[in-house]
Protein backbone atom coordinates (compact mmCIF):
# COMPACT_ATOMS: atom_id res chain seq x y z
CA UNK A 1 0.00 0.00 0.00
CA UNK A 2 0.79 3.74 -0.04
CA UNK A 3 2.39 3.68 3.10
CA UNK A 4 2.05 8.05 2.03
CA UNK A 5 -1.28 7.31 3.80
CA UNK A 6 -0.31 6.58 7.25
CA UNK A 7 1.55 8.94 10.13
CA UNK A 8 3.24 7.90 12.83
CA UNK A 9 1.61 9.62 15.77
CA UNK A 10 4.43 8.91 18.89
CA UNK A 11 8.66 8.41 19.02
CA UNK A 12 8.32 4.79 20.75
CA UNK A 13 9.33 1.59 18.67
CA UNK A 14 6.93 -1.30 17.34
CA UNK A 15 7.80 -3.99 20.01
CA UNK A 16 7.22 -7.92 19.74
CA UNK A 17 3.61 -8.50 20.58
CA UNK A 18 0.11 -8.59 18.87
CA UNK A 19 -1.14 -5.46 16.72
CA UNK A 20 -3.81 -3.55 17.47
CA UNK A 21 -6.01 -2.27 14.90
CA UNK A 22 -8.30 0.43 16.96
CA UNK A 23 -11.07 0.75 14.49
CA UNK A 24 -12.77 4.12 15.05
CA UNK A 25 -14.34 5.81 11.95
CA UNK A 26 -14.03 3.03 9.51
CA UNK A 27 -15.77 0.42 10.24
CA UNK A 28 -15.16 -2.22 7.72
CA UNK A 29 -13.30 -5.36 6.58
CA UNK A 30 -12.90 -5.04 3.01
CA UNK A 31 -11.09 -1.90 1.63
CA UNK A 32 -9.66 -0.53 5.00
CA UNK A 33 -6.30 1.03 4.84
CA UNK A 34 -6.09 0.96 8.44
CA UNK A 35 -7.00 -3.03 8.47
CA UNK A 36 -4.67 -3.86 5.70
CA UNK A 37 -1.44 -1.39 7.11
CA UNK A 38 -2.09 -3.42 10.77
CA UNK A 39 -2.21 -6.68 8.82
CA UNK A 40 1.16 -5.98 7.21
CA UNK A 41 2.80 -5.04 10.24
CA UNK A 42 1.39 -8.28 12.06
CA UNK A 43 3.11 -9.96 9.38
CA UNK A 44 6.53 -8.71 9.21
CA UNK A 45 6.40 -9.09 13.31
CA UNK A 46 4.79 -12.78 12.66
CA UNK A 47 2.38 -11.47 15.13
CA UNK A 48 -1.45 -11.44 15.22
CA UNK A 49 -3.71 -8.81 14.46
CA UNK A 50 -6.25 -7.54 17.14
CA UNK A 51 -8.99 -5.22 16.80
CA UNK A 52 -10.41 -3.20 18.79
CA UNK A 53 -13.61 -0.99 18.57
CA UNK A 54 -14.54 1.58 21.34
CA UNK A 55 -18.68 1.99 21.36
CA UNK A 56 -19.43 5.24 22.87
CA UNK A 57 -23.77 4.96 22.79
CA UNK A 58 -24.66 8.38 22.98
CA UNK A 59 -21.65 9.62 20.28
CA UNK A 60 -22.03 13.27 19.88
CA UNK A 61 -25.69 13.39 20.65
CA UNK A 62 -26.62 10.34 18.92
CA UNK A 63 -29.43 8.14 20.05
CA UNK A 64 -30.75 4.66 19.53
CA UNK A 65 -31.11 4.78 15.44
CA UNK A 66 -27.58 5.72 15.52
CA UNK A 67 -26.70 3.18 18.09
CA UNK A 68 -28.38 0.43 16.81
CA UNK A 69 -27.26 1.14 13.32
CA UNK A 70 -23.51 0.72 14.60
CA UNK A 71 -24.51 -2.36 16.93
CA UNK A 72 -25.88 -4.28 13.94
CA UNK A 73 -22.64 -3.61 11.86
CA UNK A 74 -20.34 -4.44 14.82
CA UNK A 75 -22.33 -8.17 14.56
CA UNK A 76 -21.21 -8.44 11.45
CA UNK A 77 -17.95 -7.40 11.55
CA UNK A 78 -17.37 -9.97 14.64
CA UNK A 79 -18.13 -12.52 11.97
CA UNK A 80 -16.41 -11.38 8.95
CA UNK A 81 -12.87 -10.87 11.69
CA UNK A 82 -13.73 -14.20 12.51
CA UNK A 83 -13.25 -15.92 8.73
CA UNK A 84 -10.05 -13.65 8.28
CA UNK A 85 -8.93 -15.38 11.79
CA UNK A 86 -8.63 -12.32 13.61
CA UNK A 87 -10.09 -11.57 17.01
CA UNK A 88 -12.14 -8.84 17.70
CA UNK A 89 -12.98 -6.68 20.69
CA UNK A 90 -15.43 -4.08 21.81
CA UNK A 91 -15.26 -1.79 24.67
CA UNK A 92 -18.04 0.45 25.84
CA UNK A 93 -16.96 4.37 26.80
CA UNK A 94 -20.41 5.08 28.20
CA UNK A 95 -19.92 8.90 28.48
CA UNK A 96 -17.60 9.22 25.32
CA UNK A 97 -14.78 10.52 27.67
CA UNK A 98 -13.14 6.75 28.09
CA UNK A 99 -12.29 5.24 24.82
CA UNK A 100 -8.51 6.65 25.08
CA UNK A 101 -7.84 5.27 28.65
CA UNK A 102 -9.36 2.09 27.44
CA UNK A 103 -7.20 1.63 24.34
CA UNK A 104 -4.04 2.54 26.31
CA UNK A 105 -4.96 -0.62 28.80
CA UNK A 106 -6.53 -3.00 26.59
CA UNK A 107 -2.55 -2.34 24.88
CA UNK A 108 -0.97 -2.83 28.27
CA UNK A 109 -3.05 -5.84 28.86
CA UNK A 110 -2.20 -7.81 26.03
CA UNK A 111 1.86 -6.50 25.78
CA UNK A 112 0.95 -5.17 22.04
CA UNK A 113 3.57 -4.05 19.91
CA UNK A 114 1.95 -1.46 17.91
CA UNK A 115 -1.45 0.28 18.07
CA UNK A 116 -2.56 1.12 14.64
CA UNK A 117 -5.85 3.68 14.50
CA UNK A 118 -8.12 5.40 11.71
CA UNK A 119 -6.97 9.17 11.47
CA UNK A 120 -10.74 11.31 12.19
CA UNK A 121 -10.69 15.34 12.25
CA UNK A 122 -13.09 15.49 14.80
CA UNK A 123 -11.25 16.93 18.41
CA UNK A 124 -13.35 14.23 20.40
CA UNK A 125 -11.30 11.54 18.81
CA UNK A 126 -8.16 13.64 18.57
CA UNK A 127 -8.27 13.74 22.45
CA UNK A 128 -8.72 10.18 22.51
CA UNK A 129 -5.53 9.61 20.07
CA UNK A 130 -3.84 12.12 22.44
CA UNK A 131 -4.33 9.87 25.42
CA UNK A 132 -3.01 7.00 23.66
CA UNK A 133 -0.30 8.86 21.93
CA UNK A 134 1.05 10.13 25.86
CA UNK A 135 0.22 6.44 27.44
CA UNK A 136 1.53 3.37 25.70
CA UNK A 137 5.25 2.04 25.32
CA UNK A 138 4.81 0.60 21.98
CA UNK A 139 4.55 2.69 18.15
CA UNK A 140 1.02 4.08 17.78
CA UNK A 141 0.15 5.17 13.86
CA UNK A 142 -2.44 6.71 12.09
CA UNK A 143 -3.68 5.80 8.77
CA UNK A 144 -6.33 8.33 7.01
CA UNK A 145 -8.44 5.31 5.86
CA UNK A 146 -11.26 7.51 4.61
CA UNK A 147 -10.01 10.24 2.12
CA UNK A 148 -9.17 9.24 -0.92
CA UNK A 149 -6.57 11.63 -0.57
CA UNK A 150 -4.67 11.54 2.56
CA UNK A 151 -6.06 15.06 4.22
CA UNK A 152 -2.35 16.39 4.89
CA UNK A 153 -1.79 15.77 2.00
CA UNK A 154 -4.26 17.18 -0.23
CA UNK A 155 -3.45 20.53 1.82
CA UNK A 156 -1.22 21.91 4.20
CA UNK A 157 -3.97 24.42 5.09
CA UNK A 158 -7.68 25.15 5.57
CA UNK A 159 -9.25 25.86 1.90
CA UNK A 160 -11.67 28.64 1.36
CA UNK A 161 -13.61 26.41 -0.87
CA UNK A 162 -14.39 23.78 -3.57
CA UNK A 163 -12.12 25.95 -6.16
CA UNK A 164 -9.25 26.04 -4.05
CA UNK A 165 -9.24 22.52 -3.10
CA UNK A 166 -10.38 21.20 -6.60
CA UNK A 167 -7.17 21.11 -8.36
CA UNK A 168 -5.07 19.97 -5.61
CA UNK A 169 -7.11 17.10 -5.61
CA UNK A 170 -7.21 16.37 -9.82
CA UNK A 171 -3.35 16.59 -9.28
CA UNK A 172 -3.17 13.97 -6.20
CA UNK A 173 -5.96 11.77 -7.57
CA UNK A 174 -3.93 9.91 -10.26
CA UNK A 175 -1.65 8.48 -7.49
CA UNK A 176 -4.11 8.07 -4.88
CA UNK A 177 -7.31 6.48 -6.37
CA UNK A 178 -5.29 2.91 -6.49
CA UNK A 179 -6.82 -0.49 -6.12
CA UNK A 180 -7.24 -2.15 -3.17
CA UNK A 181 -5.12 -5.42 -2.04
CA UNK A 182 -7.23 -8.31 -0.88
CA UNK A 183 -7.57 -8.76 2.74
CA UNK A 184 -6.28 -12.13 3.10
CA UNK A 185 -6.36 -14.35 6.27
CA UNK A 186 -4.14 -14.16 9.38
CA UNK A 187 -1.73 -16.91 9.85
CA UNK A 188 -1.06 -15.84 13.69
CA UNK A 189 -4.09 -16.13 15.64
CA UNK A 190 -4.68 -14.53 19.13
CA UNK A 191 -5.10 -16.73 21.90
CA UNK A 192 -5.12 -15.02 25.16
CA UNK A 193 -8.64 -15.55 27.11
CA UNK A 194 -9.70 -11.60 27.02
CA UNK A 195 -13.31 -10.43 27.15
CA UNK A 196 -14.70 -7.53 25.55
CA UNK A 197 -18.02 -5.66 26.55
CA UNK A 198 -21.59 -7.15 25.98
CA UNK A 199 -22.11 -4.16 23.45
CA UNK A 200 -25.40 -6.35 21.96
CA UNK A 201 -27.59 -5.76 25.51
CA UNK A 202 -27.06 -1.78 25.05
CA UNK A 203 -30.48 -2.29 23.61
CA UNK A 204 -32.92 -4.42 23.98
CA UNK A 205 -34.44 -6.63 21.33
CA UNK A 206 -37.09 -4.10 20.97
CA UNK A 207 -35.47 -1.12 21.24
CA UNK A 208 -33.12 -2.70 18.44
CA UNK A 209 -35.83 -3.84 15.98
CA UNK A 210 -38.05 -0.96 16.04
CA UNK A 211 -34.46 1.53 15.50
CA UNK A 212 -33.66 -0.59 12.49
CA UNK A 213 -37.55 -0.39 11.06
CA UNK A 214 -37.22 3.97 11.51
CA UNK A 215 -34.37 3.57 9.07
CA UNK A 216 -35.45 0.98 7.31
CA UNK A 217 -33.86 2.66 3.34
CA UNK A 218 -30.29 1.94 4.96
CA UNK A 219 -30.05 -1.79 6.21
CA UNK A 220 -27.01 -0.97 8.60
CA UNK A 221 -23.29 -2.88 7.59
CA UNK A 222 -20.66 -3.33 4.75
CA UNK A 223 -22.82 -6.03 3.05
CA UNK A 224 -25.78 -3.38 2.65
CA UNK A 225 -23.54 -0.63 1.97
CA UNK A 226 -21.93 -2.60 -0.83
CA UNK A 227 -25.90 -3.50 -1.77
CA UNK A 228 -26.25 0.25 -1.76
CA UNK A 229 -23.64 0.98 -3.90
CA UNK A 230 -24.43 -1.66 -6.20
CA UNK A 231 -28.43 -0.20 -7.04
CA UNK A 232 -27.03 3.21 -7.21
CA UNK A 233 -24.95 2.67 -10.27
CA UNK A 234 -27.55 -0.03 -11.83
CA UNK A 235 -30.57 2.88 -10.92
CA UNK A 236 -29.44 5.84 -9.69
CA UNK A 237 -26.05 7.06 -11.51
CA UNK A 238 -27.71 7.63 -15.20
CA UNK A 239 -30.18 10.19 -13.60
CA UNK A 240 -28.15 11.80 -10.89
CA UNK A 241 -26.81 15.37 -11.83
CA UNK A 242 -30.67 16.00 -13.31
CA UNK A 243 -32.91 14.64 -10.23
CA UNK A 244 -30.53 14.75 -7.44
CA UNK A 245 -31.57 18.34 -5.87
CA UNK A 246 -35.31 17.30 -6.22
CA UNK A 247 -36.39 15.93 -2.56
CA UNK A 248 -39.60 14.63 -4.30
CA UNK A 249 -37.44 11.99 -6.03
CA UNK A 250 -35.07 8.88 -4.73
CA UNK A 251 -31.90 10.96 -6.43
CA UNK A 252 -29.31 10.78 -4.44
CA UNK A 253 -27.58 7.50 -3.66
CA UNK A 254 -28.18 7.01 0.24
CA UNK A 255 -24.57 6.14 0.41
CA UNK A 256 -24.19 8.70 3.27
CA UNK A 257 -24.94 6.59 6.17
CA UNK A 258 -22.14 3.97 4.80
CA UNK A 259 -19.34 6.76 4.58
CA UNK A 260 -19.99 8.07 7.28
CA UNK A 261 -19.61 4.83 9.42
CA UNK A 262 -17.13 4.03 7.05
CA UNK A 263 -18.90 0.95 5.99
CA UNK A 264 -17.92 1.48 2.63
CA UNK A 265 -14.99 3.22 1.83
CA UNK A 266 -15.69 6.39 -0.78
CA UNK A 267 -12.63 5.24 -2.74
CA UNK A 268 -14.72 2.35 -3.41
CA UNK A 269 -17.50 4.22 -4.30
CA UNK A 270 -15.03 6.24 -6.78
CA UNK A 271 -13.22 3.52 -8.71
CA UNK A 272 -16.96 1.34 -9.42
CA UNK A 273 -18.44 4.52 -10.69
CA UNK A 274 -15.34 5.31 -12.77
CA UNK A 275 -15.65 1.44 -14.34
CA UNK A 276 -19.69 2.23 -14.97
CA UNK A 277 -18.79 5.71 -16.57
CA UNK A 278 -15.96 3.86 -18.63
CA UNK A 279 -13.66 6.38 -18.23
CA UNK A 280 -10.80 6.79 -16.07
CA UNK A 281 -11.15 9.51 -13.19
CA UNK A 282 -9.34 12.76 -14.70
CA UNK A 283 -11.39 12.44 -17.68
CA UNK A 284 -14.57 12.12 -16.16
CA UNK A 285 -13.46 15.27 -13.52
CA UNK A 286 -11.81 17.20 -16.16
CA UNK A 287 -14.87 16.65 -18.32
CA UNK A 288 -17.34 17.95 -15.54
CA UNK A 289 -14.73 20.51 -14.03
CA UNK A 290 -17.29 22.86 -11.55
CA UNK A 291 -20.64 21.81 -13.54
CA UNK A 292 -22.19 20.26 -10.35
CA UNK A 293 -25.26 21.66 -11.33
CA UNK A 294 -26.38 20.25 -14.97
CA UNK A 295 -30.48 19.90 -14.52
CA UNK A 296 -30.28 22.85 -17.24
CA UNK A 297 -28.14 20.20 -19.94
CA UNK A 298 -30.49 19.32 -22.97
CA UNK A 299 -28.72 15.67 -22.98
CA UNK A 300 -26.65 15.02 -20.18
CA UNK A 301 -24.34 11.98 -20.47
CA UNK A 302 -23.39 9.59 -18.34
CA UNK A 303 -20.12 11.35 -18.18
CA UNK A 304 -21.74 14.33 -16.86
CA UNK A 305 -23.60 12.43 -14.24
CA UNK A 306 -20.77 10.01 -13.23
CA UNK A 307 -18.94 13.17 -12.92
CA UNK A 308 -21.48 15.57 -10.70
CA UNK A 309 -21.66 12.26 -8.44
CA UNK A 310 -17.91 12.44 -8.20
CA UNK A 311 -17.78 16.27 -7.58
CA UNK A 312 -19.94 15.43 -4.74
CA UNK A 313 -18.63 12.03 -3.12
CA UNK A 314 -15.10 13.47 -3.93
CA UNK A 315 -14.62 17.20 -3.61
CA UNK A 316 -16.76 18.38 -1.41
CA UNK A 317 -16.61 15.47 1.18
CA UNK A 318 -12.71 15.78 1.35
CA UNK A 319 -13.10 19.45 1.50
CA UNK A 320 -15.51 19.07 4.18
CA UNK A 321 -12.32 16.80 5.84
CA UNK A 322 -10.15 19.50 5.34
CA UNK A 323 -12.34 22.11 7.11
CA UNK A 324 -12.58 20.09 10.02
CA UNK A 325 -8.82 18.89 10.08
CA UNK A 326 -7.66 22.22 10.01
CA UNK A 327 -10.45 24.39 11.52
CA UNK A 328 -10.95 22.97 15.33
CA UNK A 329 -13.60 25.20 15.91
CA UNK A 330 -15.89 23.72 12.88
CA UNK A 331 -18.45 23.81 15.35
CA UNK A 332 -18.78 27.69 16.02
CA UNK A 333 -19.47 31.17 14.58
CA UNK A 334 -15.42 31.78 15.03
CA UNK A 335 -15.09 29.62 12.05
CA UNK A 336 -16.83 31.53 9.96
CA UNK A 337 -15.56 33.45 6.90
CA UNK A 338 -14.32 36.92 7.83
CA UNK A 339 -16.34 38.66 5.69
CA UNK A 340 -20.02 36.54 7.02
CA UNK A 341 -18.58 37.78 10.42
CA UNK A 342 -18.26 41.49 9.73
CA UNK A 343 -21.93 40.97 7.59
CA UNK A 344 -23.69 38.95 10.24
CA UNK A 345 -22.52 41.50 13.00
CA UNK A 346 -24.20 43.99 11.22
CA UNK A 347 -27.36 42.66 10.53
CA UNK A 348 -27.45 41.55 14.47
CA UNK A 349 -30.13 43.82 15.13
CA UNK A 350 -32.17 43.39 12.25
CA UNK A 351 -36.26 42.43 13.15
CA UNK A 352 -37.26 39.01 13.14
CA UNK A 353 -40.87 38.63 11.75
CA UNK A 354 -40.76 35.37 13.12
CA UNK A 355 -38.77 33.82 16.06
CA UNK A 356 -38.56 30.19 17.48
CA UNK A 357 -37.33 27.88 20.19
CA UNK A 358 -35.45 24.77 20.24
CA UNK A 359 -38.35 23.33 21.00
CA UNK A 360 -40.76 24.59 18.33
CA UNK A 361 -38.03 23.52 15.79
CA UNK A 362 -37.24 20.43 17.37
CA UNK A 363 -41.10 19.53 16.78
CA UNK A 364 -41.02 21.27 13.62
CA UNK A 365 -43.78 23.68 14.43
CA UNK A 366 -43.05 26.49 12.69
CA UNK A 367 -45.55 29.10 10.42
CA UNK A 368 -43.70 27.39 7.46
CA UNK A 369 -45.14 24.02 6.02
CA UNK A 370 -42.17 23.42 3.49
CA UNK A 371 -39.56 23.85 6.67
CA UNK A 372 -42.10 21.14 8.76
CA UNK A 373 -41.82 18.84 6.24
CA UNK A 374 -38.28 18.92 5.80
CA UNK A 375 -37.89 18.42 9.85
CA UNK A 376 -40.51 15.72 9.72
CA UNK A 377 -38.66 14.00 7.19
CA UNK A 378 -35.51 14.00 9.00
CA UNK A 379 -36.97 13.07 12.53
CA UNK A 380 -39.16 10.10 11.04
CA UNK A 381 -36.04 8.78 8.37
CA UNK A 382 -33.05 9.84 9.70
CA UNK A 383 -32.44 11.36 6.61
CA UNK A 384 -33.34 15.25 5.03
CA UNK A 385 -33.29 15.44 1.88
CA UNK A 386 -29.83 17.00 0.60
CA UNK A 387 -31.36 19.74 -1.09
CA UNK A 388 -34.19 20.60 1.68
CA UNK A 389 -30.57 20.87 4.72
CA UNK A 390 -29.12 23.96 2.67
CA UNK A 391 -32.57 25.77 3.11
CA UNK A 392 -33.39 23.98 6.69
CA UNK A 393 -30.83 25.68 8.26
CA UNK A 394 -30.87 28.92 6.07
CA UNK A 395 -34.47 29.36 8.29
CA UNK A 396 -32.92 28.27 11.43
CA UNK A 397 -30.56 31.56 11.08
CA UNK A 398 -33.94 33.55 10.00
CA UNK A 399 -35.90 32.81 12.89
CA UNK A 400 -33.29 32.67 15.69
CA UNK A 401 -31.98 35.96 17.83
CA UNK A 402 -28.75 35.29 16.71
CA UNK A 403 -25.89 33.04 14.22
CA UNK A 404 -24.78 31.71 17.58
CA UNK A 405 -28.06 29.95 18.48
CA UNK A 406 -28.60 29.43 15.19
CA UNK A 407 -25.87 26.87 14.83
CA UNK A 408 -26.01 25.51 18.06
CA UNK A 409 -29.53 24.33 16.91
CA UNK A 410 -28.82 23.51 13.18
CA UNK A 411 -26.25 21.06 14.99
CA UNK A 412 -28.15 20.01 17.55
CA UNK A 413 -30.52 18.80 15.06
CA UNK A 414 -28.13 17.16 12.84
CA UNK A 415 -26.72 15.53 15.27
CA UNK A 416 -29.23 13.95 17.08
CA UNK A 417 -31.75 12.77 14.28
CA UNK A 418 -29.66 12.31 11.28
CA UNK A 419 -28.10 8.88 10.87
CA UNK A 420 -25.28 10.66 9.00
CA UNK A 421 -24.52 13.27 11.15
CA UNK A 422 -21.96 14.05 13.50
CA UNK A 423 -19.69 14.48 10.36
CA UNK A 424 -17.40 16.63 9.07
CA UNK A 425 -19.92 17.00 6.57
CA UNK A 426 -22.50 18.36 8.75
CA UNK A 427 -20.53 20.67 10.30
CA UNK A 428 -19.20 22.13 7.04
CA UNK A 429 -22.48 21.86 5.42
CA UNK A 430 -24.29 23.77 8.34
CA UNK A 431 -20.99 26.24 8.15
CA UNK A 432 -21.81 27.24 4.64
CA UNK A 433 -25.32 27.54 5.20
CA UNK A 434 -25.36 30.23 8.00
CA UNK A 435 -21.78 31.55 7.87
CA UNK A 436 -20.59 31.27 3.94
CA UNK A 437 -18.15 28.95 4.93
CA UNK A 438 -16.63 27.78 1.27
CA UNK A 439 -19.13 30.25 -0.41
CA UNK A 440 -18.97 33.91 -1.78
CA UNK A 441 -20.72 36.79 -0.15
CA UNK A 442 -23.92 37.55 -2.07
CA UNK A 443 -26.43 40.71 -2.47
CA UNK A 444 -26.98 42.33 1.80
CA UNK A 445 -30.58 41.41 3.28
CA UNK A 446 -32.02 41.45 6.87
CA UNK A 447 -30.35 39.40 8.70
CA UNK A 448 -28.35 37.22 6.73
CA UNK A 449 -25.94 40.46 5.82
CA UNK A 450 -23.95 38.96 2.62
CA UNK A 451 -24.62 35.32 3.72
CA UNK A 452 -26.49 33.42 0.68
CA UNK A 453 -30.02 33.55 0.88
CA UNK A 454 -33.02 31.21 -0.08
CA UNK A 455 -36.75 31.92 0.06
CA UNK A 456 -39.69 29.27 -0.65
CA UNK A 457 -40.38 30.93 -3.92
CA UNK A 458 -36.61 29.78 -5.14
CA UNK A 459 -37.81 26.29 -4.02
CA UNK A 460 -41.20 26.64 -5.85
CA UNK A 461 -39.66 27.73 -9.13
CA UNK A 462 -37.41 24.64 -8.36
CA UNK A 463 -39.46 21.63 -7.80
CA UNK A 464 -43.24 20.58 -6.55
CA UNK A 465 -42.67 22.08 -2.96
CA UNK A 466 -46.80 20.72 -2.25
CA UNK A 467 -46.08 17.48 -3.00
CA UNK A 468 -43.04 17.61 -0.87
CA UNK A 469 -45.55 19.11 1.68
CA UNK A 470 -47.92 16.47 1.46
CA UNK A 471 -45.82 13.31 1.65
CA UNK A 472 -44.33 14.55 4.94
CA UNK A 473 -46.67 16.07 6.80
CA UNK A 474 -50.38 15.55 5.58
C1 LIG B 1 -27.04 22.00 6.49
C2 LIG B 1 -26.39 20.76 5.94
C3 LIG B 1 -26.15 19.68 6.76
C4 LIG B 1 -25.54 18.53 6.27
N1 LIG B 1 -25.29 17.49 7.12
C5 LIG B 1 -24.62 16.40 6.68
C6 LIG B 1 -24.28 15.36 7.58
O1 LIG B 1 -24.54 15.44 8.78
N2 LIG B 1 -23.61 14.27 7.08
C7 LIG B 1 -23.31 14.16 5.75
O2 LIG B 1 -22.72 13.16 5.33
N3 LIG B 1 -23.61 15.15 4.88
C8 LIG B 1 -24.26 16.27 5.30
N4 LIG B 1 -24.56 17.26 4.42
C9 LIG B 1 -24.11 17.15 3.01
C10 LIG B 1 -25.15 16.48 2.05
O3 LIG B 1 -26.40 17.11 2.16
C11 LIG B 1 -25.30 15.00 2.33
O4 LIG B 1 -24.01 14.39 2.30
C12 LIG B 1 -26.13 14.26 1.28
O5 LIG B 1 -27.41 14.85 1.18
C13 LIG B 1 -26.25 12.80 1.71
O6 LIG B 1 -27.06 12.06 0.86
P1 LIG B 1 -26.47 11.05 -0.23
O7 LIG B 1 -25.43 10.19 0.32
O8 LIG B 1 -27.66 10.39 -0.85
O9 LIG B 1 -25.79 12.11 -1.20
P2 LIG B 1 -25.25 12.03 -2.68
O10 LIG B 1 -25.77 13.24 -3.38
O11 LIG B 1 -25.54 10.74 -3.32
O12 LIG B 1 -23.69 12.26 -2.52
C14 LIG B 1 -22.76 11.19 -2.31
C15 LIG B 1 -21.84 11.54 -1.18
O13 LIG B 1 -21.12 12.74 -1.48
C16 LIG B 1 -20.90 13.49 -0.29
N5 LIG B 1 -21.60 14.77 -0.38
C17 LIG B 1 -22.75 15.05 -1.04
N6 LIG B 1 -23.07 16.36 -0.89
C18 LIG B 1 -22.12 16.89 -0.10
C19 LIG B 1 -21.89 18.19 0.44
N7 LIG B 1 -22.70 19.21 0.17
N8 LIG B 1 -20.83 18.38 1.24
C20 LIG B 1 -19.97 17.36 1.51
N9 LIG B 1 -20.13 16.11 1.02
C21 LIG B 1 -21.18 15.88 0.24
C22 LIG B 1 -21.49 12.66 0.86
O14 LIG B 1 -20.48 11.88 1.43
C23 LIG B 1 -22.54 11.84 0.15
O15 LIG B 1 -22.88 10.67 0.84
C24 LIG B 1 -25.17 18.45 4.89
C25 LIG B 1 -25.41 19.55 4.06
C26 LIG B 1 -26.01 20.69 4.58
C27 LIG B 1 -26.25 21.86 3.66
Amino acid sequence: MNTKRVLKLNSKDTKDGPIIYWMNREMRVRDNWSLLYAKSLADEQKAPVVVVYTLVPGFLGGRNRQLAFKISALKQIKQDLAEKNISFFVLVDADGKQSGKHIAEFTKNISAGAVITDLYPLRISRSWSDYVRKNIACSFFGVDAHNIIPVWITSDKREYGAYTIRPKIFRLLPEFLDTFPEMTSSTYAFTEKIKGDDFESLLSKKELEESLQSISWAPPGEEAAHGALKRFLKDGIHRYGAIRNDPNEDGQSNLSPYLHYGMIAPQRVALETTKVAGKDITHILHHIKNKAKIEDDKKPTLIDHAGAFLEELIVRRELSDNFCFYEKKYDSTECFADWAKKSLEKAAKDTREYVYTKKQLEEAKTHDSLWNAAQTQMIQTGKMHGYMRMYWAKKILEWTHSPEEALAIAIYLNDTYELDGRDPNGYAGIAWSIGGVHDRAWFPRPIFGTIRYMSRGGCEGKFDVQKYITTWVQ
